[in-house]
C-alpha cells in the first residue's frame, strides 16, 4: 500500500478513467486507509460540485456508483 501514488491516482479514478483492476487497487487501499479514504471523499465532493455547476454535463452511471460505494464503505 503505497498512499502517495495511490493519490496521485485519485482524480482518475474519480473520473472512471482507470482500468478496472487499478480501481479495485484504489478501492482496496481506501477500505483500508482512513487518511486516504477522506482525500477521496473530499476529492469526489469536488467532483459531484463540478457536476453540479454544468448540469449539462450528466455523470457516467459508473462514477456514480462509485462514489456512492465510496460513501457507503465510509459510513459503514
Ligand atoms: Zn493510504
Amino acid at each position: 500500500m503505497d498512499c502517495n501514488s495511490d493519490q496521485e491516482q485519485f482524480s482518475a479514478y474519480l473520473l472512471g478513467a482507470l482500468e478496472v483492476v487499478e480501481a479495485d487497487k484504489i478501492d482496496q487501499h481506501v477500505d483500508r486507509c482512513a487518511p486516504c479514504s477522506d482525500i477521496l471523499r473530499a476529492e469526489g465532493d469536488v467532483v459531484v460540485n463540478l457536476a453540479r455547476l454544468s448540469p449539462q454535463i450528466m455523470a457516467p452511471n459508473r462514477i456514480k456508483r462509485r462514489l456512492l460505494s465510496a460513501i457507503d464503505t465510509e459510513a459503514a
